[in-house]
């Protein structure tokens, strides 16, 4: 199968601003933010989709979550930030590697079908 964009990164195949790096995974400027500060933490295990994770992915799946919270840290924005999977084409993922969108440092505008008021 054809490497994903973010694999080839993961690979130094194409260059990216890479944050943070360990055994599991990365984390990378987003090349289109939409919110001043957006990154993307990506696990190294190439999941296309969140729904196509398993039970055994449960520690990674957990680890991502604690370098979010890291990264918010680390970014000046753990105060108020957003977290974004997108899972499947109608919900609009570009991008078949599992990633998590952490946004902040600025108003997010959440899409009005979410909004309960
Ligand atoms: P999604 O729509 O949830 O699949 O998100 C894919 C994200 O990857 C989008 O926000 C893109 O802007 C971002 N993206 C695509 N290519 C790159 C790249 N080469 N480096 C950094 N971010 C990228």
């Amino acid at each position: 199968m054809d490497k994903s964009i973010f694999e080839k990164i993961i690979d130094r195949e194409i260059p990216s601003e890479i944050l943070f790096e360990d055994s599991l995974c990365i984390v990378i400027k987003d090349i289109a933010p939409k919110a001043p500060v957006h990154l993307l933490i990506i696990p190294k295990k190439p999941i296309s989709k969140l729904s196509e994770s398993s039970d055994e992915d449960t520690q990674l799946l957990g680890h991502l979550l604690k370098i979010v919270r890291n990264m918010a840290k680390k970014e000046g924005i753990d105060e108020a930030f957003n977290v974004i999977i997108n899972n499947g084409e109608k919900a609009g993922q570009t991008v078949f590697h599992l990633h998590i969108h952490l946004l902040g440092g600025g108003n997010i505008e959440i899409p009005s079908d979410l909004k309960t008021d």
